[in-house]
């Protein structure tokens, strides 16, 4: 019996990267849903691969449907049911995604989460869910997934998380440093977006790069890991590691470190959230050469040149709903960047004035942490 999988954002990076890994494991794993938000032309030749019983194409534009297919946000949420399907790869980008992995893990299914806006936003929520229905959360993020790795047999028990860890003293978690890595801080400010397109080591939808270029992705990832394994703020830190060889470590109660290390492939996190706790064999995942590599260098972010990781991980401290400020003000910041109507320096300023207006908003529920979220979205939008 094949495991069924319901896919998420199937025409995205992360969404096609899913596509060719299964590809190699059919004989284990079968797509019993797959969703869009409007590519139909690439959604229908992933329908053409894998005959999925249910297809759904959030924004569909004015172009008839072909007959079954769900249209409309309620579409993720049929897709997250599926019956037939035991895992949820949630590859939609943006806190799009946050009522799929809630809907999937009330359904008490496993979602393998690349979505790590889900998180952001809706922590509280998700671990709530998961607490009550025996649904459970697996990163396919690399460095959450290198953390995982390195954390194997230690996960588990009573804690704070979804996936509660003992002994541990700290998490390392690795940041490219993206395009802007080596630039003057001046010459960051006024970047252009083409710059910002241009990520080194990783490629990845539009969104996550520009991210990556402003550390807001990291920001997103150390509150992230702070949900996934209820480890304190004060224990997770962030390194600059320009080859992304090296995809995240953890620190014991005795000081021994371990590292997990591959090539900057999503192939391997996403097999392996599938796969969890098992090892699936696996040749086609691109291999490591250390003597290739010849040097894995360390060194600290610079926090003056890119003001956003410390807007996010501050936001994560505060809690209730300033995470979801944080991560609206940006999708929306990002938005307009990518629309030229807001500069690179603009994104943290929209966020830090975002924050300082709209932090304290209540967060305790669903409707309220949505509420935070549009009104940052507003506030972004008209910020000048
Ligand atoms: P992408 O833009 O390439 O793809 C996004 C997918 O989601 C597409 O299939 C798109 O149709 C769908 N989508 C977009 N907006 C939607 C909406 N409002 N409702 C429903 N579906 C929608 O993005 P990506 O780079 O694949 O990233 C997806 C998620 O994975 C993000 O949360 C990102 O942070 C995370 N992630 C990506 C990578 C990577 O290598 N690309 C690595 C780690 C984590
Ligand atoms: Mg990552």
């Amino acid at each position: 019996m094949t495991t069924g999988i319901a896919l998420l954002g199937a025409t995205g990076s992360i969404g096609e990267t899913a596509q060719r890994v299964v590809a190699r494991h059919t004989d284990r794993f079968r797509f019993v849903a797959l969703t869009a938000n409007g590519n139909r032309d690439a959604l229908s030749k992933a329908v053409a691969q894998w005959s999925p019983d249910y297809v759904g194409l959030v924004e569909p534009g004015t172009a008839p449907l072909p007959a079954g297919w769900g249209k409309g946000t309620d579409c993720l949420l049929e897709a997250a049911r599926h019956p037939d399907a035991s895992i949820v790869l949630n590859a939609v980008v943006g806190a799009a995604g946050l009522g799929a992995t809630l809907a999937a893990v009330h359904a008490g299914k496993r979602v393998a989460l690349a979505n790590k806006e889900s998180l952001v936003v809706g922590g509280a929520l998700v671990q709530r869910a998961a607490r009550e229905s025996g649904g459970e959360v697996i990163p396919v993020d690399s460095e959450h997934s290198a953390l995982l790795q390195c954390l194997a047999g230690r996960v588990g028990g009573d804690g704070p998380g979804l996936l509660p860890v003992q002994g541990v003293r700290r998490f390392i978690i690795t940041a490219s440093g993206g395009p802007f890595r080596t630039w003057e801080t001046e010459r960051i400010r006024g970047a252009l977006l083409a710059d910002a397109l241009n990520h080194p080591t990783w490629a990845m939808g539009k969104k996550i790069t520009v991210d990556s270029a402003s550390l807001a992705n990291k920001a997103l990832e150390v509150i992230e890991a702070h949900v996934l394994y209820g480890v304190p703020y004060d224990r997770i830190e962030v390194v600059v590691h320009p080859q992304s060889i090296v995809h995240s470590m953890v620190e014991f109660e005795d000081g021994s470190i371990l590292a997990q290390l591959g090539v900057p492939s999503m192939e391997l996190p996403v097999l392996y959230a599938l796969g969890y706790p098992d090892r699936v064999e696996d040749v086609g995942v691109p291999r490591f050469d250390p003597v290739a590599a010849a040097s894995l260098t360390f060194e600290a972010v610079r926090h003056d040149a890119f003001p956003t990781l410390e807007l996010g991980v501050s936001s994560g401290r505060r809690g209730g709903a300033a995470p979801a400020v944080f991560n609206a003000a940006n999708e929306q910041a990002v938005a307009r960047f990518l629309a030229g109507s807001l500069s690179f320096a603009g994104i943290p300023a929209a966020i830090g004035a975002a924050l300082d207006r709209l932090a304290d908003l209540p967060g305790d529920d669903l409707p309220a942490l949505l509420a935070a979220d549009a009104a940052a979205r507003t506030f972004v939008q008209e910020f000048r």
